[in-house]
């Protein structure tokens, strides 16, 4: 795998952060050191990184804080103590199969991440649900890209992102909606703004109640009320019927369910509309002319949309603009979610979540699951949905779950209702933690500490927002006696007696895992490390016969759907978000900042990208400031029925007034909890894809009193 044997090694690999799936070359020095630059041949960013992909290589080389041997205690009450591998995986299966023996399948429950790769995904996913016979097996891609999945199932009938990148280069018109990918997805909005630059005619429509960098080159900022997308989606919608900018040819031979449709966006008129949203009304009007006179029409969405109690409809409205203009599997139109996660899209593929199955295989058809149990050689799988993110908590909380294997997540930090999950752990009666880092407070709450290899330290593959595959090499050896994750899992496997576990190496896992998608609409069949070195990458669904992938989808018109045909769906478009009372009168609504990912395990070590934002802040409007007030850079209290936040106001008309906003990246991993914006989410879901409710709560704003 060595391309380049001089001063240094040189390794393929992909960035680890977004979605974006930028990919990169490792240079391994003969001292051991790493350093990082952009991959020039990646189909994807050309060299390109951003700010977090620039300074991977601190990431890499800084061990300072790596776990480095298996820990265990024998007692809650007693501390933890370096124990061996054989050990520490003895005690769990022990432990696991009790549960198993005592209470059945469902009493444990496995918590992974988008940031696994695919091999891993795949080898958890078959140990849980081929083997252990439960399917509580979920990852933080449930408080991520759920509610798109859903509704791509619902619209086109799998889980499906019809575009590619190149599809800017030839849209001339981007509906970005509840995303700021000039933060969060950063090379891939550089091509959208020197796209801009090179065909001024361009138009960009961003929808979000902050103006964001991303509206730096917008020719039209919509700052929505929270909760108000279906309403404007709606209205776009009407106006494109009356305006006659919809195809009523394609709508006639390729969907079904537009009847319906327009009669619910014909319940409000555009004036209704615009005063629920907030915004004036001929900016709406402009909205639809925008789209109405373009050849290429992108949507463009992520969390805005995603993490929502009406997550799935609010997908499902925007989608509708593609599907009813016919804009969707043609050069430059689809709709376009921007996955957050490195590898969420792999964890899709394989199944990876508790109400998917491999291959986009159904749950609840008999077949799919019997065609497992015997690809498998396992146990039958169920046919009853796992646990989800927030579920798993609750039900540790309950004593339903009694053990909880939690891998490459912080979910102390990223779910919803932070003490909540403070108590479930408390509460869990045998925690496990695989993990890289020393600093996650999980934990001070693990029975079972198990060291992991890091990015660069194991070989596996990733896909990218565009259904794009790459091959990530092994640059560097785990420190001490950290180990793939795959190889953790394939280990625990064997203790618990399971067979079809011992592969020798991870490529074997990749190439079951193609075998498994043969003759599915995914299909990869055919595909090797080799063949993805080869091609450079490659994009699902892979054609054999032809060597090439497949860089857009649904250019026939024929869709997964039993019919063949797209389903537009007409939700209601109201919100059950909590709302704000006299007690908790302003909307939270949490994200990403530019320059830190997640929880910051890892960008949270790199002095360069700390200096962009230092410390967690308060955004409030200077109307609610000034009525409480409030001085910009003034430590406040936010309060919510949940918890509380003390963090520096940060004082901006950027914010609708009666919105406040809190990064989402800080919490008890570096030190006091008092920044955790997730002290005051709540565990409201979507009803469908049961992704949290982290854009809409109800809080209050005070002056920080000392007690
Ligand atoms: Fe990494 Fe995303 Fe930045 Fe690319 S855009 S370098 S994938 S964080």
């Amino acid at each position: 795998r060595v391309m380049n044997k001089g001063q240094h090694d040189t390794f393929k690999s992909t960035c680890c952060y977004c979605g974006v799936g930028c990919g990169v070359e490792i240079k391994v020095e003969k001292n051991g050191s790493v350093s990082v630059v952009g991959n020039q041949s990646h189909p994807v960013n050309h060299g390109k990184l951003c700010s977090k992909g620039l300074n991977l290589q601190y990431t890499v080389n800084d061990r300072s804080d790596r776990l480095l041997y298996p820990q265990m205690r024998y007692h809650k009450s007693m501390p933890l103590q370096r124990v061996s591998w054989d050990d520490a995986l003895d005690r769990t299966a022990a432990v696991f199969q009790t549960f198993v023996e005592q209470y059945g399948p469902d009493s444990v429950a496995f918590y992974a991440s988008g940031q696994c790769l695919t091999e891993e995904y795949y080898v958890l996913n078959k140990l849980v649900k081929g083997f252990i016979g439960t399917n509580n097996i979920d990852t933080n891609s449930r408080l991520c890209m759920s509610s798109a999945v859903a509704a791509y199932k619902k619209t086109l009938g799998e889980d499906s992102v019809p575009i590619c990148y190149d599809d800017i280069e030839l849209s001339d018109c981007f509906l970005v909606e509840g995303a700021n990918p000039a933060w969060c997805h950063p090379i891939l909005w550089r091509r959208v703004e020197a796209h801009k630059v090179n065909n001024p005619r361009t138009k960009i429509i961003v929808v979000d109640p902050r103006v964001t960098d991303s509206c730096a080159v917008a020719d039209l900022h919509l700052q929505i009320n929270p909760g108000t997308d279906i309403v404007l989606n709606y209205a776009i919608g009407r106006l494109l019927i009356e305006r006659g900018d919809i195809d009523l040819d394609f709508l006639e031979r390729h969907t079904e369910g537009y009847p319906e449709y327009k009669t619910r966006v014909m319940e409000r008129t555009l004036l209704e509309a615009a005063a629920i949203c907030g915004v004036p009304a001929e900016d709406i009007e402009l909205a639809a002319t925008f789209i109405g006179e373009s050849t290429g029409f992108l949507t463009m969405w992520t969390m805005g949309l995603n993490q929502s109690a009406i997550g799935v409809n609010k997908n499902l409205s925007l989608m509708n603009l593609n599907l009813i203009t016919g804009k969707i599997g043609k050069p430059g139109s689809g709709p376009f979610s921007l996955t957050g996660q490195p590898n969420a899209m792999g964890g899709r593929e394989v199944g990876g979540l508790a109400n998917l199955l491999p291959a986009h295989r159904n749950m609840n058809n008999a077949q799919h699951r019997d065609e497992l149990q015997k690809f498998w050689s396992g146990t039958t799988v169920s046919e009853k949905p796992g646990l989800t993110a927030t579920e798993m908590f609750e039900a540790l909380l309950d004593g339903r779950l009694k053990a909880i294997w939690i891998l490459c997540t912080n979910p102390l930090t990223s779910l919803p209702n932070a003490r909540l999950v403070e108590r479930a752990l408390e509460k869990a009666k045998f925690v496990v933690v695989q993990e890289i880092s020393n600093k996650p407070q999980t934990l001070s709450y693990a029975d079972v500490i198990l060291p992991a290899a890091a990015w660069a330290e194991k070989e596996g593959a990733m896909t990218n927002s565009e259904r794009r595959i790459s091959h990530l090499q092994k640059a560097i050896m785990p420190p001490g006696e950290a180990l793939p994750d795959a190889e953790i899992l394939c280990r625990f496997a064997q203790k618990m007696g399971f067979n079809g576990f011992s592969y020798h190496k991870t490529e074997d896992i990749y190439r079951e895992h193609v075998r498994l998608t043969a003759g599915t609409n995914i299909t990869i069949d055919g595909l090797d490390y080799d063949v993805i070195d080869a091609l450079n990458t490659v994009q699902w669904p892979y054609q054999k016969r032809r060597k090439m992938g497949t860089a857009r989808l649904f250019q026939d018109g024929k869709f997964h759907t039993d019919s063949g045909r797209a389903l537009l769906h007409s939700p209601p478009d109201d919100h059950h978000s909590e709302r704000p009372d006299s007690n908790f009168p302003l909307i939270l609504t949490t994200g990403r900042i530019r320059d830190q990912w997640h929880t910051m395990s890892k960008t949270g070590k790199v002095n360069k990208l700390n200096q962009h934002i230092q410390d967690a802040f308060l955004e409030i409007h200077p109307r609610d400031a000034a009525a409480l007030q409030i001085e910009n850079g003034e430590l406040v209290s936010v309060l919510s029925l949940r918890g509380n936040v003390r963090v520096k106001a940060r004082v901006s008309a950027t914010i609708k007034p009666g919105v406040v906003f809190l990064p989402m990246h800080w919490g008890k991993i570096l030190g006091s909890d008092l920044n955790r914006a997730n002290n005051l989410t709540n565990d409201l879901v979507d009803p469908v894809s049961k992704e949290p409710d982290f854009k809409f709560c109800a809080v209050r704003v005070e002056k920080y009193k000392k007690e």
